[in-house]
């Protein structure tokens, strides 16, 4: 590489932090300005120009131009400044970002594959110049947050939740690669949109999207080896489940809508138990939506309470879903396999604030993507029957949430225990201020990333996830709980990850589905000395001294 690539290239790029010798050295002496900065004073820098910005899309474009520039820079203002910078770089205004996609677009990032280049997908993944990729981020856009199908405009998603992969859980962010499988788009504005960058033409489904996903998985395998984590994302309901089905046992991949959800929530209610004093097959669930979170949750509740003595069905019948054709019950013909251990014998039933009054719940989970579904009189009948009401608003981004934390506090006077997918501001009631928590996927997706991809672990079981969520709840302290959160710190992810990915890989070497070796024998360390370091290292190679020569 010729010098001044060390000023272009995101990689490699310092800024005014090259030190003279550097420069010099390189020969990149006179392209910076006669200043030197430390990376700290670059930082501080940054966080004052992303505050200049009033709307948040700006911030977006902001961070999203400063990754293009300095890359090391970039994950260390997000990895220090997560509460801030998470919202950002991640849900709710990466939802915004998803809309707007072809109107701020300014560079590429990570691959784009179409159902047109099907038979030559593997040509396309060794464009990717990086050769050691561990992590894929993929989605076809079809279901963005609760946004709908955003197409090719989903390429936010995949980006977005790699930049956490590197800030959350220190993986390398040249081994991390952002797909979008662009099979068109059903969403008529997009399709007149003059500014859209995918496919303009309809969803091509049934046989033929099948065997481009099975090429694009083979293709991966071919590229990058067996052991490289697929995470799939925002993918739409039938797909999501039927491929995860599939390719389960066959590669090594997880959906994070439907397990890392399953596993964030787990963890939440889990310590809700600490508040309510009460096991969780003590408690019964309601679900609003009966989607890939809903379904997800669900399934791993069951598979909780089964690890604590009770039968599958006795577990499953603690747990009721509805979706927007009402509550799962026997006299409907609709509801596929995964969800039929849910159905209950009672009369079909549409309005949600009845089922509340049948069935009694102590906790509710809305993942509808339905704004405002939680209405005031469902709060209040909560708040009726129980002393401290389990209310999860899990649908993203804000706008779709099914209350708000100021509803779920103001109609439970104060009593409930709430969470939300997206976040919301702290909220003073009579004296007491809330700290809502954010039931945020981020918490449990970049740790179970690294303890795979550091131990090697070639499938995912759920009970990955089931131990991921334990590890989560008891990393929950009294003082979080104090503050109504049912979660850390966001500012402790980074802490969280090395923890879960820890346990993960103990209990991996212990069942023996663990393959990297040897077994690293402190599994702690093993994590903390894989983490990518943001800080600057120097641009010149080392240089050291031979004894004369004879
Ligand atoms: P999904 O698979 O499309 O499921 C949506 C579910 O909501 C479906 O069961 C749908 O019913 C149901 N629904 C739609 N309108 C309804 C209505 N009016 N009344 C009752 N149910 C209704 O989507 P998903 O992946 O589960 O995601 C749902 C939401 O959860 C999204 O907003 C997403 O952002 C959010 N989410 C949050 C987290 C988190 O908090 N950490 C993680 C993942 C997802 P039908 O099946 O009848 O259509
Ligand atoms: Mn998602």
């Amino acid at each position: 590489i010729r010098g001044v690539d060390h000023v272009r290239d995101p990689r490699l790029n310092k800024g005014m932090a090259f030190t003279l010798e550097e420069r010099q050295a390189l020969g990149i002496h006179g392209l910076i300005p006669p200043r030197f900065k430390t990376q700290e004073e670059q930082v501080k820098l940054c966080k004052e120009n992303v505050e200049r910005y009033h709307e948040d899309l700006n911030k977006y474009i902001y961070l999203v131009g400063l990754q293009d520039r300095n890359e090391r820079l970039f994950y260390r203002l997000l990895s220090e400044n997560v509460e801030q910078m998470m919202p950002l770089v991640y849900t709710p205004t990466v939802g915004l970002a998803c809309q707007k996609f072809g109107l701020i677009y300014r560079r590429p990032r990570g691959l784009f594959i179409t159902i047109h280049d099907k038979g030559h997908i593997y040509e396309i993944l060794k464009n990717w110049p990086e050769p050691d990729v561990r992590a894929i981020v993929v989605t076809d856009g079809e279901r963005i947050l609760g946004l709908g199908d955003l197409g090719a405009y989903g390429m936010g998603i995949p980006v977005g939740k790699l930049a956490l992969y590197t800030a959350l859980a220190g993986i390398k962010p040249h081994q991390c690669l952002p797909i979008m499988l662009d099979v068109g788009t059903n969403t008529q504005s997009l399709l007149e949109d003059p500014y859209y960058i995918g496919l303009k033409h309809e969803r091509v489904q049934g046989a033929e999207y099948d065997e481009f996903l099975d090429e694009f998985m083979q293709a991966v395998v071919r590229r990058y080896g067996q052991n490289t984590l697929i995470q799939f994302e925002d993918f739409a309901n039938r797909n999501a489940f039927s491929l995860l089905a599939k390719y389960r046992n066959k590669y090594c991949t997880f959906n994070d809508d439907i397990q890392g959800t399953a596993a964030v929530a787990l963890a939440g209610l889990s310590a809700s138990l600490r508040i309510t004093k009460t096991k969780m097959m003590d408690n019964k669930f309601l679900f609003l939506g009966a989607g890939e979170a809903a379904t997800g949750i669900a399934t791993l509740i069951v598979r909780a309470m089964v690890h604590d003595g009770i039968s599958e069905a006795e577990a499953a019948s603690r747990i009721w879903l509805s979706d927007a054709r009402g509550l799962l019950c026997k006299s409907r013909t609709d509801i596929p396999e995964q969800k039929r251990i849910f159905i209950k014998d009672v009369p079909h039933m549409t309005d949600f604030h009845e089922m509340v009054k049948l069935v009694k719940p102590t906790a509710i989970l809305g993942a509808s993507a339905c704004a405002g579904a939680f209405t005031k009189e469902i709060i209040n009948t909560m708040a009726e029957l129980n002393e401290r009401p389990v209310i999860f608003a899990l649908s993203n981004p804000t706008s779709k949430a099914e209350c708000t934390a100021e509803q779920a506090y103001t109609y439970t006077d104060g009593r409930a225990i709430f969470a939300s997918g997206s976040p919301f501001p702290n909220f003073t009631y009579k004296g007491h201020t809330f700290v809502p928590g954010q039931g945020n996927n981020a918490y449990i997706f970049p740790g179970v990333a690294l303890g795979v991809i550091a131990a090697g672990i070639h499938h995912i079981s759920d009970d990955v996830f089931l131990l991921a969520a334990k590890t989560l709840a008891q990393l929950v302290m009294e003082e979080d709980l104090e503050l109504g959160r049912l979660y850390p710190p966001q500012a402790d992810i980074l802490r969280v990850s090395l923890i879960i990915a820890k346990v993960i890989a103990e209990e991996a070497y212990k069942n023996g589905t663990a393959s990297a070796y040897p077994e690293p024998v402190d599994k702690l360390e093993f994590m903390k000395e894989q983490l990518y370091q943001p800080d600057y290292f120097s641009a010149l190679t080392s240089r050291y001294d031979w004894p004369a020569y004879k």
